[in-house]
């Protein structure tokens, strides 16, 4: 396979995903947020740069994977930076999936999905955007480059209202930052299809980002993840106590609403999927 790969968790034991594909449209990704995980194994992660032939070995394959596994587009990168408005290289690799009649899903922090409703709508699939706080200005902190809060909620209840399945990913809660605006962001968000949460898993670099923005907070942080927390694989994880709370608390927001709910990395209940793959038909 060319850009089709098996998705891997970094052999993660608290991964619950099911066996599917990530396809990475390009590689690295331009919103910059301060807690990404990819710079930690690509190089300029937040420089975008286009892959060779896309389309073309795309193609190629999908003549060789399993139809029935979902692609998930993108673990790695969002398939909707700024240049993809230009470019259209996402909305033609989803209009090959979709004209196939292949699974996938979208993650994307970007408002420009909304362009490919048309595709969407036609497609075996569902889109899932990571909100993290309704804040704007911790928002522009956080994920500095990316669309405001704002727009991936109105871009979110455009595909919904569409009949598209959307999934809402709260990832990742950081106490003392967006951990009391849980009940707030379930409540906003109170018509999506499916809710997945993660709390923040620091790795040297991402730490080190958030420290340099919120030096106050990661004061109060750095001793539960580096003294009581836990450290899995390349990840700090919270307190196990604390980290259980949080996915606790989130899970009862999330269920009031009659919303099924899932947590990422977190080894915690996830039903009927923890990344919201089981809404694809
Ligand atoms: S949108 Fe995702 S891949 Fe892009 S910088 Fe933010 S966390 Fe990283």
């Amino acid at each position: 396979m060319y850009y089709v790969r098996y998705f891997d968790p970094w052999r993660s034991g608290l991964c619950t995903c099911p066996t599917k594909y990530s396809l990475n449209i390009y590689t690295g990704c331009d919103h910059s947020c301060i807690y990404c995980y990819i710079t930690s194994y690509i190089p300029n992660a937040f420089q975008i740069r286009i892959k060779r032939d896309l389309i073309k070995k795309l193609r190629m394959d999908l003549k060789t994977i399993d139809k029935n596994r979902v692609i998930s587009i993108s673990n790695s990168s969002d398939p909707y930076p700024t240049v993809e408005k230009k470019l259209g290289i996402t909305r033609r690799a989803i209009g090959i999936l979709a004209q196939k009649r292949f699974k996938y899903q979208i993650i994307t922090k970007s408002d420009i999905v909304v362009r490919d409703i048309d595709i969407l709508e036609e497609s075996r699939c569902c889109v899932a955007t990571t909100i993290t706080t309704l804040d704007e200005g911790v928002a522009g902190k956080l994920e500095p480059n990316a669309p405001s809060p704002k727009r991936r909620i109105n871009a979110l209840l455009k595909l919904h209202q569409k009949g598209i399945p959307v999934v809402l990913r709260i990832d990742p809660i950081i106490p003392f930052l967006n951990d009391a605006e849980i009940e707030q962001l379930v409540d906003r968000m109170s018509f999506v299809d499916h809710v997945v949460v993660s709390t923040f898993k620091p790795r040297f670099d991402s730490w080190s980002r958030f420290r340099s923005v919120f030096p106050d907070i990661a004061g109060r942080l750095e001793k539960l993840y580096f003294k009581s927390g836990r450290k899995i694989g390349n990840s700090w994880y919270l307190p196990r106590d604390m980290r259980l709370d949080l996915l606790r608390r989130a899970k009862n927001a999330v269920e009031a609403y009659g919303v099924s709910f899932g947590s990422c990395r977190e080894n915690f209940y996830s039903h009927p999927s923890c990344d919201g793959t089981h809404l694809i038909e």
